[in-house]
């Protein structure tokens, strides 16, 4: 393959011939800084956000991982998700208790709501059983009962994440943060 002119770098986004002779074809690159491989992953730039990095497999994997406290949440699937509950795609309001004022007592955020989610629970869940489903899920996702487990890593970080919102906005409701 011959080697890419300098000219070729310029400007955001980033595109090169991949390939050579006959079958190149122009791909856009990885967006993580000094990557050349293919950028063929979007992810969100923002949750709900129509702004989209491109990446390669392996920074899609690594911005994956630091995609806010939901960690194992892929963003297209996060995003797929927000559009599908706007639109109702699936028949019924699969979440309407996400939003603010649904069901519930409406003194849940989207974040606190997403977290009871992440911990399988109902939107009135107490505080006692997202102790229990934070126990439960964290046993079962611990890096010493699944070594080696990449996705059980990413389940265990998001339910710690998730019990940490939930934690602080108990502490905050009985006045202790
Ligand atoms: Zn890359």
């Amino acid at each position: 393959m011959a080697r890419q002119k300098r000219s070729d770098d310029w400007g955001f986004p980033r595109w090169r011939a991949y390939g050579s002779g006959r079958g190149a074809a122009r791909v856009r690159l990885c967006d993580r800084d000094g990557c050349d491989r293919p950028g063929d992953r979007p992810a969100p730039k923002a949750p709900n956000s129509r702004e989209r990095w491109y990446f390669c497999e392996a920074h899609a994997a690594e911005y994956n991982k630091n995609w806010n406290y939901f960690a194992g949440l892929d963003p297209e699937e996060a995003a797929r998700r927000a559009a599908d509950e706007e639109q109702g795609a699936s028949g019924f309001r699969r979440s309407a208790h996400w939003q603010w004022g649904g069901p519930g007592d409406g003194s849940r955020s989207r974040d606190e709501m997403r977290a009871l989610d992440a911990l399988e629970l109902d939107s009135d869940a107490e505080f006692k059983d997202v102790k229990a489903a934070y126990r439960r899920l964290a046993k079962e996702n611990h890096p010493d009962v699944k070594p080696g487990d990449e996705e059980a890593a990413g389940r265990f970080q998001k339910v710690q994440a998730a019990y940490d919102v939930l934690r602080k906005s108990e502490e905050r409701k009985n006045g202790k943060a």
